[in-house]
């Protein structure tokens, strides 16, 4: 590459926005000529590289935008050892297809069986599309919407909330909620079911215990279901935590019983 034409190149990549081509074009040019690429096997190349680490840097800020408490996927999950979670329908999930009617995954049962693992396992498969996520549990949530309305900024973080193509609220149910608290969690249900926007919510209270969670007022538990259900797929996951059923299986059957409970 002459000169004058080499310093045009990187000019006209960067004008372009196509950085690291930029950076990268010295070097790669030096590899083509070394190696005798044709043209378009250079070009080829190097477009491959920019492409690449775009997309990595879009999975990358939608991970971290999604604030999941750990990673996890999918093929993390023990299908085995939980029978009551179908394999080919968390696959079918996974492709997002759900996300396109607006449909929510609902995921039930006791603590320790997955629950937490396979919405992020969701979430990631999303993410890993670029694909934007937020993941909460339902009191960060309803504290974070307490402290927008006492600072009169609630309508722009419950945009937040509802803009994002899913929304992932866990552990539903492990505290009541206050009345205040329960009206905005179903504020949040009843905006993302208006715009047909999904949401993936887990918890270990049965739906008939739902006036307890949403403080005692089984007219609002009863709306809020409604919405999460009228195009949901529920998925009721059984028996005893994961954990603590390892570790019965490891050998410490004499101190925990069946329901994970220590015995003496
Ligand atoms: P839950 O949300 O239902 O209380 P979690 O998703 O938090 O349960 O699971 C607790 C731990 O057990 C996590 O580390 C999770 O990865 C693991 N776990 C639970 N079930 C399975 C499973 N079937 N296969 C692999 N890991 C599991
Ligand atoms: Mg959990």
């Amino acid at each position: 590459m002459s000169m004058i034409y080499e310093e045009a190149a990187k000019t006209h990549l960067e004008a372009l926005e196509l950085k690291t081509a930029c950076t990268c074009l010295d070097q790669i040019s030096q590899q083509a000529a070394a190696e005798q690429w044709s043209y378009s096997h250079f070009l080829g190349y190097l477009l491959e590289k920019e492409v690449s680490t775009r997309h990595r840097k879009r999975v990358e800020m939608a991970r971290s935008m999604a604030r999941f408490p750990y990673l996890k996927t999918l093929d993390d999950y023990d299908f085995q050892a939980q029978p009551t979670v179908d394999e080919r329908l968390m696959d079918e999930l996974a492709t997002g297809r759900y996300l396109s009617e607006g449909r929510c995954v609902v995921l039930l049962g006791p603590p320790g069986v997955g629950k937490t693992h396979l919405a992020i396992g969701l979430g990631l498969a999303l993410t890993d599309t670029g694909r934007r996520v937020i993941f909460t549990s339902a009191v960060d949530l309803v504290r974070k919407l307490t402290k927008a309305v006492h600072e009169n900024r609630l309508h722009r973080v419950m945009s937040h909330l509802i803009y994002p193509t899913l929304l992932i609220i866990d552990e539903v149910g492990y505290l009541q909620l206050e009345p205040e608290e329960a009206s905005l969690l179903f504020q949040v249900i009843c905006k993302r079911y208006d715009k047909q926007q999904s949401i993936i919510l887990t918890s270990n209270k049965p739906f008939s215990q739902w006036g307890d969670v949403f403080a005692n007022d089984p007219v609002m538990a009863s709306a809020a279901l409604d919405r999460l259900l009228h195009r949901s797929t529920v998925i009721n996951i059984k028996g005893e935590s994961y954990r603590l059923k390892e570790k019965r299986l490891a050998g410490c059957s004499s101190l925990i019983n069946q329901n994970g409970e220590p015995v003496n």
